[in-house]
């Protein structure tokens, strides 16, 4: 009987006792190992009563274990719902609420926390650890290492992932076999990845970008992972030498370029670096090629979705932008009021479609309606553009476009012109209420070195800008909120400065 997900994936490796995953302490998980985990993590799932379509929700830390549930969610045919680890016991009981899971998987320390939560909704409560300790682990131990694999078709849901809640309440997208296996088969060719790939792996596998983007990829390749917990400075320079590729938020390339230690010669067996789930300044990409040798590929894609578009391989990796849809991905900018879509050059709504697009928000009709249209296209709630050649530019969130005085105001084309003036590190700008422009354009500045001088910055936005696009106020902050992907919350910010013209 087929798997799609599975036999693509995983069972191709189910004898290979080749190195799967390089863990921080020098030990490693070769391909057969991480199999047999998992088959005996399949057999304590269906113990605990699961059948194929229920959902298991996990709040663990990353580790080879939190990965193996993964895989044994796919071959028993259990759709995957991981949570990110940061989530409070309040949060939980929406997501647990929300999917209908029937077994929350966490650390045997939040059990106490987590308890009532699954009692709550009926679920059970099992506990893991990444030192392979918990119920769920002992329950697991004395299992068979083969697993008869559960029948799926490509159309059955394989996981839910709920997006970063960067513009409001998280939804649970729907994601089938074919949405994940169609992304991982077109990233796997388009970014060369083969067995030889050694990938180094920072980022957190609750989130599309390290759970489906690298992990599938790497486990489509057959290639090894140097799997670290979360990004760390002096372990990234250090396992720098040993990797052929790597995958991060810009925050990890900003932060190797504030280390004197990385240099041409650390990075010279690389041949892969991608950005993506935030934007990538320009300014880190010139410096990143400066310093490294290595133009970043930057690509663009979401939870809903997982990965659009992706500047080439071979080829221009333009800075700013992220590159142009990716195979079998058709990819329109409409407009937001019509949503007929515009001619070339023009801002509005991105808007795509193709095997990677999702079923739909989880017990969300409504809100799936909104977005989804009937002929299949995914409206991703981003504006951007087409250039002359083709490559897309992301220009903001339509949530964060400011409309001051009837004009539409794009938070980046400001922020770009405020990001280089001197004393400034970076910065958001956001609209705020207004009693006379409805709203009113507020640039968040943090400082750099011996801080911006307000007043020369508002004369050089007078000279660059039209008068409804400069700034009412500049004000500094210490720090951008961030989530956990690095993303700016600029709806902190804007809950924060609200009260400043009212
Ligand atoms: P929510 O939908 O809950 O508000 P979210 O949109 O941040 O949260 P994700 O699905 O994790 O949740 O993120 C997808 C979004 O990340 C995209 O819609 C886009 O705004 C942003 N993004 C991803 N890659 C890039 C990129 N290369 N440049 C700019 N923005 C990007
Ligand atoms: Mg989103």
């Amino acid at each position: 009987m087929a798997n799609p997900l599975f036999d693509t994936l995983f069972g191709p490796h189910l004898d290979r006792d080749t190195p799967f995953l390089k863990l921080a302490d020098g030990a490693s998980v070769t391909h057969g190992d991480f199999l047999r985990m998992a088959a005996r993590f399949a057999h304590a799932i269906t113990d605990a009563g699961l059948v194929p379509g229920d959902r298991l929700a996990v709040q663990i830390e990353k580790s080879p274990q939190a990965l193996a549930v993964y895989a044994a969610c796919v071959q028993a045919g259990i759709v995957f719902l991981p949570l990110n680890t940061a989530y409070t016991a309040s949060e939980i009981s929406y997501f647990v609420g929300n999917s209908g899971a029937r077994l929350l998987l966490c650390d045997p320390r939040r059990a106490d926390a987590l308890g009532p939560v699954a009692e709550e909704f009926a679920a059970r409560l099992m506990t893991l650890d990444a030192a392979g300790g918990g119920s769920f682990a002992e329950a697991a131990g004395g299992k068979p290492e083969t697993f008869e694999t559960a029948a799926r078709d490509i159309g059955d849901l394989a996981a839910f992932l709920y997006t970063s809640g960067t513009t409001g309440r998280s939804k649970g997208a729907m994601l089938t076999q074919g949405n994940l296996l169609s992304n991982a088969e077109v990233l796997t060719t388009h970014w060369g990845f083969t067995e030889d790939d050694v990938l180094l792996h920072m980022l957190p596998i609750f989130h599309t970008h390290g759970l489906f983007v690298a992990t599938n990829i790497m486990l489509l390749c057959g290639g090894a992972m140097i799997f670290h917990p979360k990004f760390d400075l002096d372990a990234a320079i250090e396992a720098l030498p040993r990797a052929t590729a790597m995958m991060g938020v810009p925050t990890f390339y900003t932060r190797l370029l504030s280390d004197a230690r990385f240099d041409r010669d650390l990075v010279r067996g690389m041949r892969l670096f991608v950005s993506g789930s935030a934007p990538l300044l320009a300014e880190t990409h010139v410096q990143f090629e400066q310093r490294s040798g290595h133009r970043i590929l930057e690509r663009y894609g979401m939870t809903e979705t997982n990965m659009n578009t992706s500047n080439p391989y071979e080829g221009d990796r333009r800075a700013g932008t992220v590159g142009f849809p990716l195979p079998g991905v058709e990819l329109q900018v409409c407009d937001p009021q019509t949503g007929a879509p515009l001619p070339q050059g023009e801002i509005g709504v991105i808007e795509v479609r193709g095997p990677n697009v999702f079923e739909g928000y989880w017990q969300m009709p409504e809100k799936t309606a909104e977005e989804l249209r009937e002929n299949g296209f995914f409206i991703t709630g981003d504006l951007g553009r087409i250039d002359e050649d083709g490559y897309v530019s992301i220009v903001g969130r339509g949530k964060d476009l400011i409309i001051s005085g009837g004009f539409n105001v794009y938070p980046k084309e400001v922020e770009l012109l405020l990001d280089e003036q001197d004393g400034v590190l970076e910065s958001a700008v956001i609209g705020v209420p207004h009693p006379d422009f409805g709203e009113a354009v507020v640039g968040v500045l943090v400082p750099s070195g011996s801080g911006p001088d307000i007043a020369a910055i508002e004369a050089r936005m007078g000279e660059e800008l039209a008068r409804y696009k400069q700034p009412k106020k500049l004000l500094t902050v210490e720090e951008l909120p961030r989530n956990t992907m690095g993303k700016v919350q600029k709806n902190e910010l804007r809950a924060r400065f609200k009260d400043l013209f009212t």
